[in-house]
């Protein structure tokens, strides 16, 4: 069988075939999975992560595995990344990045809104660690670089940002980040590759919770960073190998088949988006929707510099939140009340202001009143899914 490389080839050739080939002694077309935890090995193989290379035949699951390389590489292609290196989950793939990457006395400049796993890590344990982290609006690039330091160590954005849906200007910061010698990581879950590669951009590593579109059906946990090769090495020699994140063969196998309708799946997931959006837009019980696709989205110039795809997460308030959040508990017919978001089935979730900020960064004065001017009592996050969008209005209809 003839060995393609896809590095020159579309987006939707590339989520199938990349990192796949038929099976060498099978000749299946579809990939096998592969569970063993461990390989014969018919070589000295050194078994320490530090001697590790590219070329080390596999020895232990835990440093590498042929389903879980198939993942890494199809990843790869679609980030246009030297490599990637897969984890059990999008938590593991963060603290990797952030714990690999920063030591005693650096300092970490991160969004002051993001996905409330990463905010509390930052905030509660790579302090505990003699990090300093400082938490700014990074959706303004002058507040990025008000908050340089002379020991800041790496940026952290995610864009679009949870649940406000901010768009940070990633070459921008990349720019800031050169000039410190900072590494720029890039939370890119909500955009996928589909919509913006951050490395392309300028950035130095983009991470996804494997969990949300990629995997794309709400059944399989997943995480993953790419970047460029040595920064693969180290994250795989010590993050992977030390901390033990290591994904599910299982689970890389499920996502990958998930990867494979990526491109086709986020060009529906925009198109219900957009309408759903408009709907909500017109309701007269609806007070603010979020979009990046609107116009009135604050960003929307940026976001469609930087979004070939603007994804399927609409943000809006509502009065009288909790209400309407006990309604859609009982009331809704298609539509989750559920967080998570990315799968093919909607999900809609009232993220309370105060619960945000608890698990945020504990906002304060004109960022605290600037986040409640938006949020108000609590913004629903609504992951837009593949169903039929008339399904979809009508559930929300009933609920507003
Ligand atoms: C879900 C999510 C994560 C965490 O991923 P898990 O796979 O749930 O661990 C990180 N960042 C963003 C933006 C997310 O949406």
């Amino acid at each position: 069988m003839q060995n393609t490389s896809f590095n020159s080839k579309g987006m939707q050739t590339k989520a199938i075939h990349g990192g796949e080939s038929p099976d060498k002694y099978s000749c299946a077309s579809a990939p096998n999975i592969v569970m063993s935890s461990t390989f014969v090995v018919d070589e000295e193989v050194s078994f320490s992560a530090n001697n590790m290379t590219e070329q080390t035949p596999f020895l232990y699951t835990r440093w590498a595995n042929p389903t879980i390389q198939q993942l890494e590489q199809k990843l790869a292609l679609l980030e246009y990344a030297e490599g990637c290196v897969a984890f059990a989950s999008g938590m593991a793939a963060t603290a990797a990045v952030l714990l690999s990457f920063l030591s005693q006395g650096d300092h970490l400049i991160i969004s002051n809104t993001n996905y409330p796993g990463t905010a509390e890590f930052a905030r509660d344990t790579l302090t505990r660690l003699g990090i300093s982290v400082t938490p700014v609006d990074t959706s303004k690039t002058t507040k990025v670089s008000e908050a340089v330091q002379r020991n800041t160590r790496m940026i952290w954005l995610e864009t679009p940002s949870n649940p406000l849906l901010k768009i940070s200007d990633i070459n921008a910061v990349a720019a800031i980040c050169r000039q410190q010698n900072a590494l720029l990581a890039v939370d890119s879950t909500f955009a996928t590759p589909v919509a913006t590669r951050p490395l392309e951009l300028g950035a130095d590593l983009v991470l996804h919770s494997l969990t949300k579109y990629l995997g794309g059906h709400g059944d399989a946990m997943g995480g993953a960073v790419c970047g460029a090769q040595p920064l693969m090495q180290r994250l795989r020699g010590e993050a992977l190998v030390h901390y033990g994140g290591v994904i599910s063969p299982f689970n890389a196998w499920l996502i990958m088949r998930g990867m494979a309708t990526l491109p086709l799946r986020m060009r529906s997931h925009e198109e219900n988006a957009f309408t759903v959006a408009r709907f909500l837009a017109a309701h007269s019980s609806v007070e603010k929707v979020i979009y990046p696709g609107l116009e009135s989205h604050p960003q929307h110039e940026l976001a469609a510099q930087q979004m070939s795809n603007f994804s399927g997460m609409v943000s809006f308030r509502t009065g009288s939140a909790s209400k309407v959040a006990e309604r859609m508990m009982t009331e809704l017919g298609v539509i989750h009340y559920a967080v998570s978001l990315g799968h093919h089935r909607s999900l809609v979730y009232l993220m309370q202001t105060r619960d945000l900020i608890d698990s945020s960064y504990r906002l304060d004065g004109e960022e605290l009143k600037e986040y409640v001017d938006s949020a108000g009592e609590g913004i629903f996050r609504l992951s837009v899914g593949l169903e039929d969008a008339d399904d979809l209005i009508h559930d929300l209809d009933k609920v507003l």
